[in-house]
């Protein structure tokens, strides 16, 4: 069982006791997870897992839950790495592998921040939660919510993908829709939260979510046999997976169980919404809030992470780099995977592969280097995106294969 120890503010390192339902740091700074590292050490080792479950809860003793009747799962986590040969070659790179957080519950990498943080909910007696959100995290939150018989209130921009409005809606949630952006969201939640005892489980305001995201990166450890790949490409809104894994990569390093070398963290964004890219370019430490920001990546539309200066810190001592794509290049790119692999990817996933080529061509990234593209979601999240590629029955081509037949 876990072996959590205390929180710990990521800005002044304040400790707190763990036991007690927290958001920030009184400074403002998200709080991280700490555990007795040592005593994991003696306690677990990794053939323990060999016995472990086939889900993120195999790493249960560097996860918060103490309860196992709070722990609450879906299945989330320990997903594909996919070898993408095809791809790579026409890529030109030898060492290719996509990680597929869209088999996860909820078609997307959300579901392990949200098992974690709704289980610390159940363990801590939280009954309402609520939560600003661009899409994914919205229907994770509201899955993990009904599982838990919680009460979920959810505020959406207006332009969410349908399908992260519908399964919210089936899944029981208050859905308030807003005509603004995520930030406008996360105003609402703050400004009513008080009154209406809910608790606010938005990235980083709350400390579980990233234990679970940081799952992705005890997997890709475990899965490349404890030595890490050489390159990360990481689709980012928040950050927060990319924080989370470079926390584990700390942690696994800890246990004894991988070097200190890691691997380049490429912070991947969109023109329309690249907040993290512009900082990085202009060598600051935090980002600044984007104007009018827009993208079909629902899930990169953050204007100002709050995590921006953890993403840039991982970013610059991997030597990675942060580097934005324009949507039209990450469509093609959706497409481009799906047909070379099989893998229908979300555009967040479809970004990374259209930045991969970018730094593949400019000579950033050598060709024989073992790269790794988080796929943050599933493609069929995302119809109203990709139909724009694929209208249906349009052109006048009808009455032939691949057109419209009309049987006579
Ligand atoms: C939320 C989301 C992201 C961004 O995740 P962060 O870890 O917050 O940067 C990327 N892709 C998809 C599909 C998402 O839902
Ligand atoms: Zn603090």
């Amino acid at each position: 069982m876990t072996t959590l120890s205390h929180l710990e503010c990521s800005r002044c390192h304040k400790r707190y006791d763990p036991g007690q339902v927290l958001n920030l740091c009184e400074c403002g700074g998200p709080l991280l997870v700490r555990y007795d590292l040592d005593k994991a050490r003696q306690n677990w080792s990794r053939e323990w897992l060999m016995r472990a479950p086939s889900t993120m809860w195999r790493y249960a003793p560097v996860l918060p839950v103490s309860k196992p009747e709070a722990m609450i799962s879906l299945g989330e986590g320990f997903t594909p790495l996919v070898r993408t040969k095809r791809l790579g070659a026409q890529l030109g790179c030898s060492q290719l592998w996509v990680k597929d957080e869209g088999l996860n519950p909820t078609g997307s990498f959300k579901a392990r921040g949200l098992s974690c943080a709704i289980s610390m909910c159940v363990e801590l007696g939280v009954r309402k939660v609520a939560v600003p959100s661009a899409g994914n995290a919205a229907g994770a939150m509201a899955a993990y919510a009904a599982a838990a018989g919680l009460e979920a209130h959810i505020f959406m921009p207006r332009d969410v993908p349908q399908s992260n409005y519908i399964e919210c809606k089936s899944f029981g949630a208050k859905v308030t829709l807003v005509d603004g952006l995520i930030s406008d969201c996360g105003r609402i939640v703050g400004e009513r939260k008080q009154a209406e005892g809910w608790f606010e489980v938005s990235t980083l305001k709350e400390p579980y979510r990233i234990e679970g995201k940081k799952t992705m990166g005890y997997e890709v450890a475990e899965q490349f046999r404890w030595e890490l790949p050489d390159v990360i490409f990481y689709p980012t809104g928040g950050g927060v997976g990319l924080i989370g894994m470079w926390k584990a990569f700390e942690e696994m390093e800890a246990l004894g169980w991988i070097s200190s070398k890691r691997p380049k963290m490429i912070a991947v964004q969109v023109e329309g919404c690249r907040p993290v890219v512009r900082a990085y370019e202009q060598g600051k430490d935090v980002s600044e809030f984007w104007q009018n920001a827009h993208t079909v990546a629902s899930g990169l539309r953050v204007p100002k992470p709050l995590g921006d200066f953890l993403i840039l810190d991982a970013v610059r001592k991997s030597a990675g780099c942060a580097i934005a794509v324009s949507d039209d290049d990450m469509m093609t790119a959706g497409v481009q995977l799906a047909t070379a692999e099989g893998m229908f990817v979300a555009p967040e996933g479809a970004a990374c592969v259209a930045a991969l080529r970018q730094l593949l061509q400019n000579g950033f990234l050598k060709p024989d280097e073992r790269i790794v593209i988080y796929n943050t979601g599933s493609g069929l999240k995302y119809l109203e995106a990709y139909s724009t590629r694929f209208p249906r029955y349009g052109g006048t081509d009808g009455d032939k294969l691949g057109g419209l037949i009309t049987p006579r």
